[in-house]
């Protein structure tokens, strides 16, 4: 156990962290088509390019370590995302919204933690360079973080309205299915 060293934590932790990352490439396609709101679901594609770009500054860390990228399951993130799977199964409309933005916002703290992590670790080591790279994705994940803060006080507010209108407005939230069908559409085009 003596070998493992501060560098072996570093690289399993890039490992966790790339399987977190390509967990989310995977997910988020479907998040951005479940969500009513449009500002939202632009939002959400928007960080999942950029999580595409997260994908190669890992594997471009990993090659200058001459390390896979491969060999470790983030099941941390696999929580997270199932947990979202069920916000998704179980609400509609600006309800659903906000839940996402609840499970989104733990998906981007979770990143955050790992983040800041692997760059006190990187600096630690004298990575500089992982570190800039590093860097430069931990501050796209608080960037995401507040965008969805930002995002969550309309859609908050949207779902409180939407819940005590429930049973006296039902035509109204017919009308919203309605839309969602055709924003979904749109989106599938
Ligand atoms: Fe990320
Ligand atoms: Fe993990
Ligand atoms: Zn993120």
């Amino acid at each position: 156990m003596a070998d493992q060293t501060l560098q072996t934590l570093y690289v399993s932790e890039l490992r966790d962290l790339y399987s977190s990352e390509q967990q989310l490439v995977k997910a988020l396609p479907k998040i951005v088509k479940a969500v009513e709101s449009e500002e939202l679901s632009d939002a959400i594609a928007n960080h999942l390019e950029e999580t595409k770009n997260q994908v190669s500054r890992l594997e471009q860390i990993f090659e200058s370590l001459g390390e896979t990228p491969k060999g470790k399951k983030c099941v941390g993130m696999q929580g997270i995302l199932d947990e979202g799977s069920e916000v998704i199964d179980d609400f509609e409309g600006s309800v659903l919204d906000a839940g996402v933005i609840s499970a989104a916002q733990r998906v981007e703290h979770y990143e955050i933690a790992a983040y800041g992590s692997v760059c006190a670790y990187a600096e630690l080591l004298q990575r500089s360079e992982d570190l800039g790279l590093l860097k430069e994705t931990l501050e796209e994940e608080k960037n995401a973080d507040e965008k969805l803060t930002q995002l969550s006080e309309t859609i908050n507010q949207d779902a409180l309205q939407s819940s005590s209108k429930r049973d006296s407005d039902l035509g109204r939230q017919q009308a919203k299915r309605e839309t969602s069908r055709s924003r979904k559409t749109r989106t599938a085009a």
